[in-house]
């Protein structure tokens, strides 16, 4: 079920999540809302606090051009490894809407999460998959993307976001 994503500056968006304890039923069933909610917003990534649960979730589907749904699930993802080597991704988020800009993030990372049988499972990522773990892991402790950027690039994304906010009431 699509439950609608939280915008930016929603203060929920800024809590630190929590681990999950037990990959269960009622996990598996966040992880199918918030695979629900990405699409219908049509994004690539989303962090469960993005519809309100401060739960350390990540769902991630990067690769939907033909219209085929593969939703990854990550769950209490921690970052082993990052390279010292920096890749600029022009970043978006469901949580600010309308806002691009570029973040600077490590190139590549080795990460380890749960699946969604609880099973630990490690990985390594470049390029979009890198970032977009990075952007979402930032989620679960309350960093949005543009928390990266100076603080006039900031101010400026946030001044827009509320002049759009104020056009779509
Ligand atoms: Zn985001």
């Amino acid at each position: 079920m699509a439950i609608p994503i939280l915008t930016a500056p929603d203060p929920r968006l800024k809590a630190v999540s929590k681990d999950v304890e037990t990959v269960d039923g009622e996990i598996r069933k966040l992880a199918a809302d918030m695979a629900d909610s990405m699409y219908a917003a049509e994004g690539i990534g989303l962090a469960a606090i993005q519809i309100g649960v401060a739960k350390r979730v990540i769902v991630i589907d990067l690769d939907q051009k033909d219209g085929k749904k593969n939703p990854k699930t990550f769950i209490n993802p921690k970052i082993l490894w990052a390279s010292e080597e920096m890749a600029t991704f022009e970043e978006g988020c469901l949580s600010v809407p309308e806002i691009w800009d570029d973040v600077e993030r490590p190139a590549r990372i080795r990460a380890e999460y749960l699946d969604l049988d609880g099973k630990r499972v490690e990985l390594e990522a470049d390029g979009l998959l890198a970032t977009c773990l990075q952007h979402e892991m930032d989620h679960l402790e309350g960093v949005l993307f543009i928390d990266h950027l100076s603080r006039l690039k900031r101010s400026m994304a946030l001044k827009k976001l509320n002049k759009a906010k104020k056009l779509a009431v």
